[in-house]
């Protein structure tokens, strides 16, 4: 078989249209996709400062890499890259020593957070405070890690000046969140799941995911194809999350759907546009203790803060 561009050895089949690419070519294919998606749905400006959340997976490390080729035509805009420690005993120190030599290499500034350090509690801690209680906890720790890293993601964004914030989210993790939220019925979430970022609060950096279109084990191909090294090993966490059903049912289907995550992809995009007519049932608001935007009195995180603190 030959690569469908210059006739070469071929080193990778994309599965949802059976081209057949070279190593150049595949890396190549990579950038464009996500060109094209920066492009598509106006991800990012000329001159921005763009911040990555870089938690030395796959897709982050991937992300930043491929990003770091397509910057090099804008010479006005920066790239920084952003760590967050959630404090996962065993797991998550392997993770940062992947972030830091990836993006020492890259040449890139670098700013890690922590939990323990912006929130006062790591994740492990808050687990067992919580389960301390006894009464069992009312989320997953995904829940508990997803609010809070959010917020300190958010807040690094603004300490460095970002314009914007990318994180390295895939093709499989979308389609995910879609039916996640269609599931559970959570038509507010589906309508704020825009392509587009969007500057809908001052306390809020806009983000974007330029991976939105790129199929997981074509990241992880480029990985391996540019000797990229990163975090195998899954968070302990992980057996907890919910999403994990979901994510299976797409990974199943896929292998006879090739075009499965995209077509819901394309799906929500269409239905977007019909929801973003419909006004939003709550306003956004103030948090009375940080300030960030929230639809209640407290945002989710100082909410939590405050069960821990108590
Ligand atoms: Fe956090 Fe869950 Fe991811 Fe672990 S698997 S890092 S707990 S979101
Ligand atoms: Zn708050």
């Amino acid at each position: 078989m030959k690569c469908a561009f210059c006739g070469d050895q071929v080193v990778y089949v994309r599965q949802y249209d059976k081209t057949a690419l070279c190593i150049k070519h595949f890396n190549e294919q990579m950038v464009k996709r996500t060109q094209r998606t920066i492009t598509k749905h106006k991800m990012l400006k000329r001159d921005d400062r763009v911040a990555v959340g870089v938690s030395g997976g796959k897709d982050s490390i991937a992300l930043l890499n491929i990003l770091t080729k397509i910057e090099s035509e804008f010479p006005e805009s920066e790239i920084v890259a952003i760590t967050i420690d959630e404090g996962i005993e065993g797991y998550r120190e392997e993770g940062m020593l992947y972030a830091k030599k990836n993006i020492q290499k890259l040449n890139i500034e670098h700013h890690i957070y922590s939990f323990k350090s912006d929130f006062g509690y790591d994740l492990d801690e808050i687990i067992s405070k919580l389960g301390e209680r006894g009464k069992s906890r009312e989320f997953g720790a995904c829940s508990y890690c997803g609010i809070l890293r959010r917020k300190i993601l958010n807040q690094a964004a603004q300490d460095v000046g970002a314009d914007i914030l990318l994180t390295g989210h895939n093709l499989e993790d979308e389609a995910e969140t879609v039916l996640l939220n269609i599931i559970r019925g959570d038509i507010q979430r589906l309508s704020r799941l825009d392509p587009k970022p969007r500057k809908i609060h001052t306390s809020l950096v806009p983000r974007a995911k330029p991976f939105r279109n790129s199929p997981q084990a074509e990241i992880v191909m480029y990985c391996y194809l540019n000797d990229l090294e990163y975090q195998e090993i899954q968070c302990p966490y992980a057996v907890e999350a919910y999403r994990g059903d979901v994510r299976e049912f797409i990974f199943k289907t896929q292998e006879k759907q090739p075009m499965l995550s995209f077509n819901i992809l394309r799906g929500h995009e269409k239905l977007l546009k019909m929801m973003q007519t419909v006004p939003p049932k709550k306003e956004l608001r103030e948090c009375n203790n940080c300030g960030e935007a929230t639809t209640s009195d407290f945002c989710r995180g100082c909410w939590l803060k405050n069960q821990l603190d108590s």
